[in-house]
């Protein structure tokens, strides 16, 4: 690890102001201080944002969610006003990770986290996300974990936030706070693909920092949750998982959102899926043909092939369990 400051401010303004002059902001660490032990990340000044007041939780009019950047993981799964508005959410949060690493991580952070790709992590290995314009070592190596959606010829590296593709089916947006003040993104637009840059990630100005994120309200009766496949049953990242979200009134699909995760460079919106399911009455066949659309696009690399059928069966799983409850 390479020297560096840090900084506690003491509010908002403040934190901006330092993050303006290039300092790096820091919540629960559980990215940046893995990071920076492997001198992947060389930030010359840290800016503690941990104390800053964005921890609330709220039920927006009308029955969205609100949920401050610095709400730990932990938290946000076992708040009652998240179990009960979006079950999707708080599962997502629990498969994901350790309980140790969910009680520091946070959910802004858990956003903005970075590749688990090994070359990335390995500063010898060719990487463009870390060092653009040195290649990328996974398109030729070992891609069993890797995108086979949203990728590109310059980097073809998951994103591994569970909580993200849950985000990502319900539509939400990214509240941010900066130096030219407050805006508000939508996370499929916050969230970038790697196209011939993917060192650049998010799209957010430098000193800005995750204020909230904001789930809107959805039809209501609304059913949801999230299925992760992964190697091991615990502390493992996806090589498949869905999130999905039905409202079902008087045996019809009003509203259908589905997103899925381990597949994509961002997680993967299933628009394709949505507009299929939207209208129809729930049948065992339905799931089976709306899931067939959900790899639309896909560009398996030498490894990863299989992660086509498992997404599928992943989806129509996931839609099964929400549709029928079972
Ligand atoms: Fe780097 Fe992306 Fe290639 Fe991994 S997939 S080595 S993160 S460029």
């Amino acid at each position: 690890m390479e020297p560096f400051s840090y900084t506690k401010p003491a509010g908002l303004n403040a934190a901006i102001a330092a993050g303006e002059r290039g300092g790096r902001y820091i919540a629960g660490g559980t990215t940046m201080v893995d990071l920076m032990r492997e001198t992947v990340e060389r930030p010359g000044a840290l800016v503690d944002i941990a104390g800053l007041s964005l921890r609330d939780v709220a039920v927006t009019p009308g029955g969205g969610l609100r949920i401050g950047a610095l709400v730990s993981m932990s938290d946000a799964a076992a708040d009652p006003r998240v179990r009960t508005t979006f079950p999707v959410v708080s599962q997502a949060l629990e498969l994901s990770a350790s309980p140790q690493l969910r009680n520091m991580a946070t959910i802004g952070g858990n956003i903005m986290q970075r590749t688990r790709c090994t070359y990335f992590r390995d500063v010898t290995a060719a990487c463009n996300k870390r060092s653009p314009g040195s290649g990328c070592s996974a398109l030729e190596g070992i891609n069993r974990s890797h995108a086979i959606l949203g990728d590109s010829d310059h980097c073809v590296a998951t994103h591994l936030s569970d909580v993200a593709v849950a985000f990502s089916a319900l539509d939400a947006s990214v509240h941010l706070f900066g130096p030219q003040g407050e805006r508000s993104v939508a996370l499929r637009d916050f969230l970038l693909p790697p196209g011939t840059t993917p060192d650049r990630e998010h799209a957010i100005s430098p000193g800005e920092l995750i204020t909230a994120v904001e789930v809107p309200a959805h039809p209501r009766p609304l059913r949801s949750g999230y299925l992760k496949v992964r190697d091991r049953q615990s502390y493992e990242f996806a090589l498949t998982s869905a999130a999905v979200a039905l409202a079902i009134r008087g045996g019809t699909i009003n509203a259908a959102k589905v997103a899925a995760g381990g597949v994509g460079t961002v997680p993967w919106k299933l628009d394709a899926v949505e507009k299929f399911l939207v209208g129809k009455k729930p049948s065992a066949q339905l799931w089976a043909d709306a899931a067939a659309r959900s790899a639309d696009g896909a560009r398996p690399l030498a490894h990863n092939g299989f992660k086509v059928d498992l997404l599928k069966r992943t989806v129509e799983r996931q839609l099964r369990i929400v549709g029928e409850g079972r």
